[in-house]
């Protein structure tokens, strides 16, 4: 008997890990499901010029409708501006762009070949260098060299940060938010996408910062289709074409909007 009184905080410990467990596998089952559950087609196709939506119908995990099919083409060079009412979709319509949303129905085809790069208002830092943080996702992080990335934060105005690029620490909680969005396009001047996908990425900025900013990815990234999640009117300007998310539910779509 005194063997299960000594064992007993043992047993207790190796519930807590199972339970910990069991309950990771179900979310993993989970996951996996709603992968699965896919209704849309997302493919590259020939020619690379452009990106077509047919058809594509955005929902939430319950069912509800948070785009009614709409039918679309981004051709590449044009620079567009999306936007319209908070909690619309528009991160949503990102999501399922960029194949990490998977309730959605309809085609979308990507050009062939070409890379996206996709900026969240807040970016994923990893834990890790400064040159890290500046050059992920590329996966080719040793061909960009030290003085590139130094110099690239300089571009984007974090020159205060150009002696730490071998600094490891945990950015996200160093920098502020306007500088994490800075960083952000530090990554996609360094990632140099031939799409790049911006969504609010601006928002922690001033006016005169995100000029700059959209003034940089126009010098430096000439070539790079952008696309833009934005809702100030001073956005509009670095855009040549404008979409307006308007209605709700099964009114719900994007409309051609008068450009800056
Ligand atoms: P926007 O970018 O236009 O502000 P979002 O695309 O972020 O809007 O969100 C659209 C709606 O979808 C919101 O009502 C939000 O609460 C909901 N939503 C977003 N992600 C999820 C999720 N994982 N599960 C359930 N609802 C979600």
């Amino acid at each position: 008997l005194s063997w299960f009184i000594n064992a007993y905080t043992l047993f207790a410990s190796w519930k807590a890990t199972v339970d910990r467990l069991t309950g990771f596998a179900d979310a993993l089952e989970r996951a996996r499901a709603e992968a699965q559950q896919i209704d849309g087609k997302r493919e590259e196709t020939e020619p690379a010029d452009r990106l077509t939506l047919q058809d594509l119908a955005l929902n939430l995990p319950n069912g509800s409708t948070l785009l009614a099919p709409t039918t679309l083409e981004l051709k590449k060079g044009e620079s567009v501006m999306i936007s319209g009412p908070s909690g619309a979709g528009k991160s949503t319509f990102f999501r399922a762009l960029a194949g990490i949303w998977p309730y959605w129905k309809g085609k979308v085809a990507l050009p062939k070949g070409a890379r996206l790069l996709f900026l969240p208002q807040k970016a994923y830092l990893p834990i890790g260098t400064l040159k890290h943080a500046a050059s992920y996702p590329s996966k080719e992080e040793d061909k960009i060299s030290d003085e590139e990335a130094r110099e690239a934060l300089r571009a984007v105005g974090l020159a205060r940060f150009e002696n730490d690029l071998a600094r490891e620490e945990n950015w996200a909680q160093i920098l502020s938010g306007g500088e994490q969005q800075r960083l952000a396009f530090a990554r996609a001047v360094l990632n140099k996408p031939d799409w790049l996908f911006l969504d609010e990425a601006t928002a922690s900025l001033p006016d005169d910062a995100q000029r700059e900013l959209y003034e940089l990815l126009r010098a430096r990234l000439p070539q790079t289709t952008v696309v833009s999640i934005g809702h100030r009117e001073s956005l509009a300007q670095f855009h040549t074409r404008r979409l307006e998310w308007k209605g709700s539910g099964e009114s719900s779509h994007l409309a051609a909007a008068p450009a800056a």
